[in-house]
């Protein structure tokens, strides 16, 4: 198999899906894939046993999951264009807003063509410290109506509530927001048929508090009559996929530098932006083993950097190496900087059978400019 690909692996998407079932049988929620962190629609056949239907970002995602999921198809965008909304009514059945301007500018069409609305509100309960970019409860934030902003004459229209203000967090945060949504929107939680809680959860993490969750939803749902969404993207996949590549060349300036045939900047853009330093097959953090290597990508970029690594053997042009929990986040954010190939995505079957689901060449690149 030419390197790089993504490798997405079936059984262990299946195990995920077995969680999440669990979890809505017990909790009494509906699940959702939010597209946004994994589309590899090719997998969706499975995902859609399991789960209830897809979140989607805008138009293309609420198209791509009304045509490859089924189910429901649930859009939240932070501000919806004139000129697609008319389309995305014809894909999305639940259509959340970011504001009341635009539920009173969008509001009622979506009522006429049958849709369910919502609002994003934001309950001003950060739960994350660091990653501002992350928390959409930070100071200044754009995403979801304060209190201070909640104009109650949009109430009419309303069918549910929305919040989104996790990131690959416990469900004691999740607790800790929902006093919050409480203290601020509870008086107006008991006229929702639902209330969407968005992702973060990643309730698919081995440390994950899966009763507290359930417990959550459970007295969210008896307390107000509302039907409880989750719409996870991580936790759907999270350890389901790898990022195999190979090294192209190994040099030296001061540190023993491995180039690979792949890039975080145009591959894996999360580890520049968050940043973190994905785990890799067999290797250690620099120091624990024999020999140390920074591992970068293959474009002029001089921060394309990967992270620092040790090995038992020393690392030569040839080898593949295996990045971890790369399912999530990585095909959805792929460009072609550089003109860096696009990684080919592989799926290994349950039965250990390896099948392309698609590759890539010159035309992918120069079809976009
Ligand atoms: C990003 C996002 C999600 C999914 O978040 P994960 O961290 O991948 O679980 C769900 N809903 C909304 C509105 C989002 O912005």
């Amino acid at each position: 198999m030419r390197t790089p690909y993504y490798l997405i692996d079936e059984a262990k998407l299946h195990a995920n899906l077995r969680v999440l079932a669990d979890v809505k049988k017990r909790a009494g929620c509906k699940i959702l894939l939010a597209q946004k962190a994994y589309s590899a629609y090719k997998t969706y056949p499975l995902i859609r046993k399991y789960l209830d239907g897809s979140a989607a970002s805008g138009l293309y995602e609420a198209r791509l999951g009304f045509e490859e999921m089924g189910g429901e198809t649930h859009v939240f965008s932070p501000a919806y264009r004139a000129d697609e909304f008319e389309e995305l009514l014809t894909y999305a059945d639940h259509i959340v807003f970011n504001s009341c301007a635009q539920l009173k500018a969008f509001g009622a069409r979506a009522k006429a063509a049958g849709k369910s609305v919502g609002l994003r509100v934001n309950p001003e309960r950060s739960t994350q410290e660091g990653h501002a970019i992350y928390d959409p409860c930070a100071p200044g934030s754009r995403l979801g109506v304060t209190a201070g902003e909640f104009d109650s004459a949009v109430l009419p229209l309303l069918d549910g509530l929305h919040m989104h203000t996790l990131c690959e967090q416990n469900a004691d945060a999740l607790a800790v927001t929902v006093v919050a949504l409480e203290e601020k929107f509870g008086a107006y939680l008991p006229k929702m048929k639902w209330l969407n809680l968005g992702g973060g959860h990643h309730i698919t993490r081995a440390d994950y508090d899966r009763e507290l969750l359930v417990h959550t939803v459970r007295a969210l749902s008896e307390r107000y009559g509302v039907q409880v969404y989750l719409e996870p993207g991580e936790a759907v996949v999270l350890d389901a996929g790898y990022f195999v590549t190979s090294v192209v060349d190994v040099v030296h300036n001061g540190v023993d530098i491995a180039v690979l045939d792949c890039s975080a900047a145009c591959h894996m853009p999360d580890v520049l932006e968050i940043p973190y330093r994905p785990p890799l097959q067999g290797a250690g953090a620099a120091g624990e083993k024999a020999h140390a290597y920074r591992l970068a990508g293959g474009t002029c970029l001089a921060g394309d950097v990967i992270g620092d690594y040790s090995f038992d053997a020393p690392v030569k042009a040839g080898d593949t190496l295996v990045f971890e929990d790369m399912a999530l986040y990585t095909m959805v954010k792929t460009n072609t900087f550089n003109g860096m190939p696009l990684p080919s995505i592989v799926l290994r079957r349950e039965n250990g059978e390896l099948c392309t689901l698609r590759s890539f060449g010159y035309e992918d690149f120069k079809g976009r400019l």
